[in-house]
């Protein structure tokens, strides 16, 4: 068995669209960043690529490819998925965390689920994912970005 974690923040910007754990919520403002943005995707990725021993999401997907400007990162998690499963292991359990005072995350979090596990090759139970407001403190409170903790349990694949 291997445990891995992952966290990751992005900024809250006007015009760009708002994608989180490979979902589109509609909302006024969206995410800064080379790709789509979606900080829980990304957090689940560092923790995958933790486990396995793998470096990091920006080892494997740096911001400064133009391969990966605007991808979406359901790309970058198919593609983690590949590299945890070569290293000869599979997932046990995944549990995350979106940190953000606005949107209302919870209403889509049943579609995030069916959307990640699918990809994760596991069934919708063994992807935890909550959201929880930051109580107004600090720069989650503030809305000016929003944040993603995750962890994870591979086990190896025979
Ligand atoms: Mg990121």
């Amino acid at each position: 068995m291997r445990i891995g974690f992952g966290y990751d923040v992005h900024r809250w910007v006007e015009g760009r669209e708002l994608w989180l754990g490979g979902v589109q919520i509609p909302h006024s403002l969206g995410l800064l960043g080379h790709s789509d943005a979606d900080v829980l995707i990304h957090a689940i990725c560092d923790a995958l690529l933790g486990a396995a021993g793998l470096q990091d999401i920006g080892y494997h997907f740096p911001d400064t490819d133009e391969r990966f400007k605007g991808i979406d990162s359901k790309i970058l998690l198919r593609e983690t998925m590949r590299l945890v499963f070569a290293e000869g292991f599979e997932v046990e359990n995944i549990d995350s965390t979106l940190c953000a005072e606005r949107p209302k995350i919870n209403p889509h979090i049943p579609e995030m689920k069916r959307v990640l596990s699918e990809i994760i090759g596991v069934e919708n139970s063994r992807v935890g994912i909550k959201a929880t407001t930051n109580e107004q403190m600090g720069f989650v409170g503030r809305e000016e970005g929003i944040a993603a903790y995750a962890v994870v349990l591979l086990r190896n694949r025979q």
